[in-house]
C-alpha cells in the first residue's frame, strides 16, 4: 500500500498548487486585489513563478498564496502540505524540532510553519454550544507558569489559566486563555458561548454559583470529595471535559516542553481543532487535512505578529 504522503501534491510544487487552488477556489481563481473572477489568465513561460495568474480587470498578478498563511513564505507549497498533513494527523501534535528533522527545513522555519499552521486551525465558528438543549461541560485548568509571578505554595496565581467547554452532542471543544477564575471573568465567556437552553455541567467552583439562573439546567459534581459522577443521575458528570484536559496536558508535556502565555491560545486552537475533528467524530486524516487547508485563508501571520 502506498503511503499517504506519496501523493503528487506532497512532492511536486505544481501539483501542490493545483491541490490548494481546487480547495480554496472551488469555482475558479479569485483576484485577491479587486475580487474579480472574470478575465483571469494563467501566466506561463519559464520566467514566471509557479501558480501565477493575471487579473485583466485590475491588471495585477497573484497566486493562491496571497492572503493565506503561505504568503511571503519561501518554503515550497508541497512541503507546506506535508507539514499540514503530519500536524493534522498526529494524535498529540508535533514539535518544531521533529518537523525540522522530518521535513529538512531549518528549526526556525519549522517553528514559523507550526505557528502559522496553528493559526489555520483556529476555528472561525462562534456558534453556541448546547443548542437545542444539549449538554455542555465546563471546567478550568491551570498549566505552566506565568512570567514574573512568584510561585505560590498551594494556589494557582502563578499558573496560566484555561477555560474549556465541551459539547457532548457534537463532540466539539472550545478552549481559551483566561485572566482569572472568578464569576466576573467566567460568566461573560460562558454566556457568550453557550445557548440558554443548554444543560450545563460544572464542578462546585464558586465562580459558577450564578450559572443556574442562565441555563435550563445546572448539574454539579463535587470534585472536592472525589465525586465525578452523580450516583443518583449518571448523566451529571464532567468526564468528557476531564478527558479533554488529560489529552491536552499530555500533549503539552510530551511535545511542547515550554509554551509562553503569548502562544498558549494557538496551542489551544490546535488541540480544539484536533479534538473537534477527531476520528470518533467521523473525520479521517485526509478530511482533517482538507479542513485545515480551508482554514489557511485570511490567517496571514507575519514574523512580528507571531512574536508579540
Ligand atoms: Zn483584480
Amino acid at each position: 500500500m502506498a503511503s499517504a504522503l506519496s501523493a503528487p501534491h506532497f512532492h511536486n510544487e505544481e501539483a501542490a498548487y493545483a491541490y490548494v487552488e481546487a480547495r480554496i477556489w472551488p469555482e475558479g481563481p479569485v483576484c485577491p486585489h479587486c475580487g474579480g473572477v472574470e478575465r483571469i489568465g494563467k501566466m506561463g513561460g519559464k520566467s514566471t513563478r509557479i501558480g501565477t495568474y493575471k487579473c485583466y480587470q485590475c491588471r495585477k498578478p497573484f497566486t493562491v498564496k496571497i492572503g493565506t498563511i503561505f504568503e511571503a513564505s519561501h518554503v515550497p507549497l508541497n512541503v507546506w502540505l506535508q507539514a499540514m498533513y503530519l500536524i493534522a494527523g498526529s494524535k498529540k501534535g508535533i514539535s518544531s524540532n521533529q518537523l525540522h528533522r522530518t521535513l529538512g527545513v531549518t528549526l526556525k522555519t519549522a517553528w514559523f510553519m507550526s505557528h502559522r499552521i496553528r493559526e489555520a486551525m483556529r476555528s472561525s465558528d462562534t456558534g453556541f454550544f448546547g443548542e437545542g438543549g444539549g449538554t455542555v461541560e465546563i471546567d478550568e485548568t491551570f498549566i505552566g507558569r506565568l512570567p514574573g509571578v512568584p510561585k505560590a505554595k498551594r494556589a494557582f496565581h502563578h499558573k496560566m489559566k484555561v477555560l474549556a467547554l465541551v459539547d457532548r452532542a457534537t463532540g466539539r471543544s472550545r478552549a481559551m486563555v483566561i485572566d482569572g477564575v472568578n464569576a466576573d471573568t467566567l460568566m461573560p465567556i460562558v454566556l457568550k458561548n453557550v445557548a440558554s437552553e443548554a444543560r450545563v455541567m460544572t464542578d462546585e467552583h464558586y465562580g459558577y454559583r450564578y450559572i443556574k439562573h442562565h441555563f435550563s439546567y445546572h448539574g454539579t459534581t463535587r470534585h472536592s470529595v472525589g465525586q465525578y459522577v452523580d450516583p443518583n443521575d449518571r448523566t451529571i458528570h464532567s468526564n468528557t471535559i476531564e478527558g479533554y484536559f488529560s489529552i491536552f496536558k499530555r500533549g503539552m508535556r510530551g511535545v511542547y516542553q515550554w509554551c509562553g502565555e503569548k502562544h498558549l491560545h494557538r496551542y489551544l486552537a490546535e488541540f480544539d481543532f484536533r479534538y473537534s475533528n477527531r476520528e470518533a467524530n467521523g473525520v479521517d486524516d485526509k478530511a482533517r487535512a482538507d479542513l485545515l487547508l480551508k482554514g489557511v485563508v485570511g490567517k496571514r501571520l507575519t514574523y512580528q505578529r507571531a512574536c508579540v
